[in-house]
């Protein structure tokens, strides 16, 4: 899963960049409305968690912008404790949550889980795909009760195909889940991760390549 952190408060943005790594999020930050609004359009993003009181455009032109270019990015927004007409603001602009400053890490975490999983139509905190059974919340993955042992970017590549289950994934989206610009990928890391997934899972599900287009994962009937 890929997150933009939009934050001119360097301690604010580093913290909440590091909170996010440590879940093994892709985490990219940017300090102004401008240079968010170039990532979200160069690049597709799970989430952004977007400061309302940026240099120059606020978060909230940022996140108007953003709406009326028809971007459905979700969005998080941070405020100000007596920010309420922000808070209102920014809701009625299409932002899918808020969180008041200061937070606490741990919040921080249940709400991008939450914003991420409603954006994906998602219920509940598990998910089931025949014998497989993610925990989103815990990011553990089973398969007829027993763990699965997933590097993180094993379990992210699982995620985004899992939440997509039906659809293909192409391999850049799948990219864009385990990296952020300052990493890199090898043009096959996403088929050697995929080869591994598919010997974890032992055919529990089925993960297929679509010649030239990407992955898709097909749940076998039972
Ligand atoms: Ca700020």
């Amino acid at each position: 899963m890929r997150i933009l952190v939009v934050e001119d408060d360097p301690l604010v943005g580093d913290a909440v960049r590091r909170a996010l790594a440590m879940e093994s999020y892709a985490v990219d930050l940017v300090a102004s409305a401008e240079a968010a609004a170039a990532a979200l359009h160069a690049e597709t993003f799970n989430l952004a968690i977007v400061d309302i009181g940026l240099p120059g455009a606020s978060g909230l032109q940022l996140l108007r912008d953003a709406r009326q270019r028809g971007l459905a990015v979700p969005v998080l927004i941070l405020t100000a404790r007596d920010g309420l007409d922000d808070r209102v603001a920014a809701l009625d602009l299409g932002a899918d949550d808020y969180l008041v400053k200061p937070f606490q890490v741990p919040e921080l975490l249940a709400r991008c889980r939450a914003v991420i999983r409603r954006a994906h139509a998602v219920a509940g905190t598990e998910l089931a795909l025949g014998a497989l059974h993610l925990d989103l919340a815990h990011r553990a993955a089973a398969v007829d009760g027993h763990a699965l042992d997933l590097t993180l970017r094993e379990w992210s590549i699982l995620e985004c195909l899992a939440f997509n289950a039906g659809r293909i994934v192409s391999r850049e989206r799948l990219t864009q889940a385990v990296v952020n610009w300052s990493e890199d990928l090898t043009p096959n890391a996403i088929e050697v991760y995929v080869s591994r997934l598919r010997a974890k899972l032992g055919g529990a599900v089925n993960i297929r390549a679509v010649r030239g287009m990407g992955y898709r994962i097909d749940v076998q009937s039972h």
